[in-house]
């Protein structure tokens, strides 16, 4: 039986309108639609007056315009970062030609992995380097908003999420969305971590969660318990899969992955193989030879 994920993909939008999602809570969508961003990334605008931006999105003008022009008359002096993925901070540089704030984040692309030894790929955004290192657990205070700081890696290595206090929305970056399931890509991507940043927003009380990319999320824990069942599933499918006789992740895509495109059948292979890193990692696969996406896998 397979697991339902309860995603909300309508969502009414005219780009560039700046919505009140939520009490102190704005948010405006970029028009960079694709098979990853949903209809786009969703910058949010925290407090009144003296305002935090979560992620400026992309390289893109007219976005950036469109936040400038929604805190008309107020001063951006907090810019926050989830993770360094190429839409959510490159426009950091852009929006700092309209304010002075100082950029928050948990490090550079790849920080959570460097600190490991382990070197991360390329297609992150590498000039992205926070004025502010904030850690699990750290609290940036402006003058209309608190923000408690969630470390959630997975998705990638520096992903955190932002707790808007005292009872605001967690902005839950793409560690969790709203419309589909995260990538999760090695090196820099981690499943094991990623599982375990999904067990720890189970063990919060947030009440609602705003991703970068689509709808809010207003029950959160069944969403949660959702995509872990969903991993476990693919996992389980994996297993058959190699069962079945399959060795090579690129032959046990198409039959895992029956409802995608073939266009996105590299970016469900990499998924595949974050899972199998952790099966091997569980000992329940063996990895033949170097343990990398084309590699030969067999149960053990
Ligand atoms: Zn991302």
């Amino acid at each position: 039986m397979a697991v339902t994920i309860p995603f909300k993909r309508e969502l009414d939008y005219e780009y560039a309108r700046c919505d009140e999602v939520a009490p102190n809570v704005r948010r405006v969508i970029c028009k960079n639609p694709s098979a990853f961003t949903f209809i786009g990334t969703g910058t949010y605008i925290l407090g009144k007056g003296d305002v935090a931006v979560i992620d400026p999105g992309p390289v893109d003008a007219d976005h950036i315009q469109a936040i400038v022009d929604a805190t008309a008359g107020e001063t951006i002096t907090h810019i926050l970062i989830t993770h360094t993925h190429m839409d959510h901070s490159p426009g950091t540089k852009l929006l700092l030609e309209h304010c002075d704030a100082k950029t928050y984040g948990y490090g550079p692309h790849g920080a959570g992995k460097i600190a490991e030894g382990v070197q991360v790929e390329e297609g992150g955004d590498m000039d992205f380097t926070p004025d502010v290192v904030v850690g699990h657990g750290d609290v940036i205070e402006g003058e209309s908003f608190r923000v408690e700081c969630v470390y959630t890696p997975g998705h990638t290595s520096n992903h955190i999420c932002f707790k808007l206090l005292d009872d605001g929305p967690l902005f839950t970056g793409d560690h969790v969305m709203g419309w589909s399931t995260s990538i999760i890509s090695p090196p820099d991507g981690d499943m094991k971590k990623y599982m375990g940043s999904l067990e720890l927003l189970l063990e919060r009380d947030d009440e609602v969660y705003w991703p970068t990319h689509g709808p809010a999320i207003t029950d959160p824990k069944a969403h949660v318990r959702a995509f872990i069942a969903h991993r476990q599933e693919r996992e389980q499918q994996i297993i058959d899969a190699l069962k079945s006789g399959f060795e090579r992740i690129t032959d046990m895509v198409p039959s895992m992955y029956k409802d995608v495109g073939k266009h996105l059948y590299p970016a469900a292979a990499r998924s595949v193989f974050a899972s199998m890193e952790l099966l091997v990692d569980r000992g329940v696969v063996t990895c033949h030879g170097e343990l990398a996406l084309d590699a030969r896998f067999t149960l053990s």
